[in-house]
């Protein structure tokens, strides 16, 4: 299947997985924990806890998954310390540098199978999965073009005396990543640890275990030492373990305020680095100048890519009274014209939601909206595809909501499924108030075609993410992160150097020691 796979032990590996994601009928169990460098995998898993692991559009069960308990952790988190005192701890930056770029080189060489098994493990739509795999190749190419860049500073001092910086890796970096960008989160977290020098251990969603082990197997083939990059698998009890445990020197995790708060506070009990990427309410602001085609596409993107599953989706939509009705009954008609249904098919918009618990999650939200007097003008309801195997998948279809009030739950709080509210605004000043309304500011967007209000809009925005006529786009250059209660930290864009190093300052003395006693 995957044709990354040379050595034999990577063979085993892969073929377990295939096994797993074609046989429709057999699940497997395995650990699914893995480490880099042709080691062989841990035999004495610690836990006899597992999770099951179920296909979203399908319900089936994937695999039962060993949880990683204490032992695997401390081993794993050993096993990445150790290599920084071996091979990878030696390496200069241009070698890190050009081991990512050979990564880069086979995920976009495996670009189909890997897509493939993430829209089994996300129950997300074929082309989407592609977009973001590609996505994490170029990611991956940018840490690795960057790493021979990184570099100290030199400091002349008087009577030729001087000092010096040294970029140093932090250590040892755990990573704990959220279920609707199983790759992404894997690869762009350990993007840049690895290209500063850093190891990882990686913890994926316990919802979504399954493609990053197989980035843990691309940067085995791309040469990455023994021990650089590990995958350890579970849920919270897993995490707490990576997050609490007195080797790992930083946090990187994606997901909810909530566990975020929970992370935070062990890092501040272990005074540890901390990157957090969390949820959002982002505005989307729809002035009548705008080119309203365009500003239909850019509410699009920014509601129903992934199922709505998105952190930085723009799920206010303020729309100038003047076009309101035009712009809702033009959108309405484009959601209509959505196909939900099986994943695999080329021309599906809407996928298979995460998981029963998100699925139940999504509609308590809805209904209790629909109390409050909120008008569902299409979409929110469940729907079963035509196809028998998709008869246990959980599918929502898109939906478009007019009549809300800024008070209202649906207004407020991060419904993570396929709900854009849309509300009318009359002038500048007001949207932008309603807009900063929030304790979440992870992104924002405008469209207009008058560049200065566009500006001056997203000066006032408060947010780390602003789009002007577009939404939803994440090149790797640029950086990404939160404002508020959205996070802290910048994933993407060169900042990633200050994230992922220490900076050691060394004084040089040229003259005799000046000492007053
Ligand atoms: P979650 O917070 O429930 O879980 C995220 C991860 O944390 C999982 O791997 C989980 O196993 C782990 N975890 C749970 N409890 C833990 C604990 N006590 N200690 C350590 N780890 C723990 O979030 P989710 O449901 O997986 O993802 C949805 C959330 O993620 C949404 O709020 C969404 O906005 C956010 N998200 C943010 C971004 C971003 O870049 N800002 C991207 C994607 C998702």
């Amino acid at each position: 299947m995957l044709r990354i796979v040379k050595n034999r032990l990577l063979q085993q590996r892969v073929c377990s997985l295939a096994r797993c994601i074609s046989n429709a009928s057999a699940a497997f169990t395995d650990p699914l924990q893995y480490t880099s460098g042709k080691r062989e995998l841990p035999s004495d898993i610690d836990s006899t806890d597992t999770t099951d692991v179920l296909e979203p559009a399908t319900g089936r069960l994937l695999c039962r998954m060993k949880n990683s308990g204490v032992t695997d952790v401390n081993r794993s988190v050993e096993i990445a310390k150790q290599s920084l005192d071996g091979e990878w701890g030696q390496m200069s930056g241009t070698e890190r540098g050009k081991i990512l770029l050979r990564a880069a080189q086979i995920i976009r060489d495996n670009c189909e199978d890997i897509s493939k098994v993430e829209v089994h493990d996300t129950g997300k739509a074929i082309w989407e999965a592609r977009a973001d795999i590609e996505g994490c190749a170029d990611a991956i190419e940018y840490y690795g073009g960057v790493a021979p860049t990184i570099a100290g500073e030199h400091f002349a001092l008087p009577q030729g005396s001087f000092a010096y910086t040294i970029r140093e890796p932090l250590g040892v970096v755990g990573g704990i990543g959220a279920w609707n960008y199983p790759f992404q989160m894997a690869a762009w977290k350990s993007g840049p640890a690895l290209a500063c020098g850093n190891s990882m251990v990686f913890k994926p969603s316990q919802f979504t275990p399954l493609t990053a082990v197989l980035l843990a197997e691309v940067y085995s083939e791309a040469g990455l030492p023994a021990g650089a990059f590990n995958v350890i698998q579970g849920g919270a009890s897993t995490g707490s373990l990576l997050s609490h445990h007195p080797d790992v020197a930083k946090m990187t995790f994606t997901g909810s305020m909530a566990t975020g708060t929970k992370i935070m506070e062990a890092c501040a009990q272990g005074i540890k680095y901390i990157t957090l990427e969390l949820g959002g309410k982002s505005p989307l602001i729809i002035f009548d100048d705008c080119d309203m085609e365009n500003a239909i596409k850019g509410t699009m993107m920014a509601n129903f890519l992934t199922q709505g599953q998105v952190c930085s989706n723009g799920t206010r939509v303020y729309v100038q009274r003047s076009i309101y009705d035009e712009f809702v009954s033009r959108l309405v008609e484009r959601v209509n014209n959505m196909k939900i249904g099986n994943p695999f098919s080329e021309d599906t918009h809407v996928g298979a939601t995460i998981s029963r618990e998100q699925f139940d999650i999504v509609m308590k939200y809805i209904k209790n909206a629909k109390s409050q007097g909120a008008k569902f003008v299409c979409g929110g309801e469940q729907v079963t595809p035509d196809d028998p195997a998709l008869a246990k998948g959980l599918f929502i279809s898109p939906a478009v909501v007019t009549d809300v009030t800024d008070k209202m739950q649906i207004a407020r709080e991060e419904v993570f499924g396929p709900v854009a509210c849309i509300f009318p605004f009359d002038t500048q000043q007001e949207v932008i108030q309603r807009a900063n309304n929030s304790e979440f500011g992870l992104a924002g967007g405008v469209f207009t075609k008058d560049l200065k209000r566009a500006h001056h809009v997203v000066q006032k925005i408060q947010s780390g993410n602003l789009y002007v006529n577009n939404y939803n786009i994440y090149p790797s250059q640029i950086p990404f992160g939160g404002y508020k209660k959205s996070g802290l930290g910048r994933e993407g864009g060169i900042s990633f150097i200050e994230y992922y190093t220490q900076q050691k300052t060394v004084y040089v003395e040229m003259n005799d020691v000046d000492c007053p006693f």
